[in-house]
């Protein structure tokens, strides 16, 4: 199926106790769109927003008395990328007094009045109990939300399904992220609901799959290092050998977030030159 499937539903009743309505913002970065999340028998929490395309509160609006729902009891947040939390204002305007939590870390600007949620929070819905995973790696304030209902997960931007998650050079970080997978696995979830692309159902084997990915690219790498001091560069010239050329800028990105992993493990360092890109060698 492809990343960006035109044909991904607007609205989905996913399970009998999940919702699911897209945030309308299909593209590179997000594939179909983001997906926002209606859980509980009644009054349901919205876990995410979408990135506040105006069309989407008509969308969530029809699926809202489709269910014969009145308002979402409140709001959680995986993390603050726009895409995520950028419906929080079409949302206040709506529903008037509407709650809405996230973990408040390094946030810069955020909207007014939203409440501080830290890793192991329990939010009761109607029928439905959360509990905030704290997964850094991707964002510094990642929250993943444990089902306990249907030992399931929704992963945010952790884990997708149909792309791999990118590692921001500023505020992500691959040594958590790898943390952060490391904890998913063990909650032994049946389900992933991710925030882009269709529902998991074998969400152990797709967190397998990310670990292997990841560690597959940390040899590569290593093995590229183990014949002298190289630029990311060059690495990326040997272990992208089959990606086109016009993907190498991001995958240079990639390199830089295992290599600073590898240096926080104490495994490489770093030479830097001036005007000229660093060496990096094997410890
Ligand atoms: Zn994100």
């Amino acid at each position: 199926m492809a990343w960006i499937d035109p044909n991904f539903p607007k609205t989905a009743t996913v399970s009998a106790l999940v919702g699911r309505v897209l945030g309308l913002n299909p593209g590179m970065m997000t594939g179909p769109g983001t997906n926002t999340y209606l859980l509980g028998r009644r009054d349901p929490i919205l876990l995410d927003t979408g990135a506040g395309i105006p069309e989407y509160m008509n969308e969530l609006a029809g699926y809202l008395t489709e269910r014969g729902w009145k308002q979402p009891s409140r709001v959680v947040l995986t993390h603050r990328h726009r895409d995520h939390l950028g419906g929080v204002p079409h949302l206040r305007e709506r529903f008037r007094g509407l709650p809405v939590g996230k973990m408040i870390h390094r946030d810069a600007e955020l909207p007014e009045g939203i409440a501080d949620l830290r890793d192991g929070a329990t939010i009761e819905g109607d029928g439905v109990t959360l509990r905030a995973i704290y997964t850094p790696g991707h964002a510094s304030d990642h929250l993943c939300y444990y089902l306990e209902e249907e030992n399931a997960v929704f992963t945010g931007d952790v884990v997708l399904a149909g792309s791999t998650t990118v590692i921001p050079a500023e505020d992500g970080d691959l040594l958590d992220y790898m943390r952060s997978l490391e904890r998913l696995r063990q909650l032994g979830v049946r389900r992933i609901y991710p925030a882009h692309g269709p529902v998991v159902e074998d969400g152990p084997a797709l967190i397998a799959e990310y670990i292997e990915h990841r560690l597959l690219r940390e040899r590569q790498i290593l093995e590229v290092l183990g014949d002298g001091p190289r630029t990311i560069p060059a690495i990326v010239e040997r272990v992208y050998a089959a990606v086109p050329k016009h993907l190498h800028a991001m995958a240079g990105q990639s390199v830089a977030s295992h290599l600073k992993k590898l240096a926080r493990e104490g495994r490489v360092r770093e030479h830097p030159a001036t005007d000229a890109p660093s060496r990096w060698e094997l410890v």
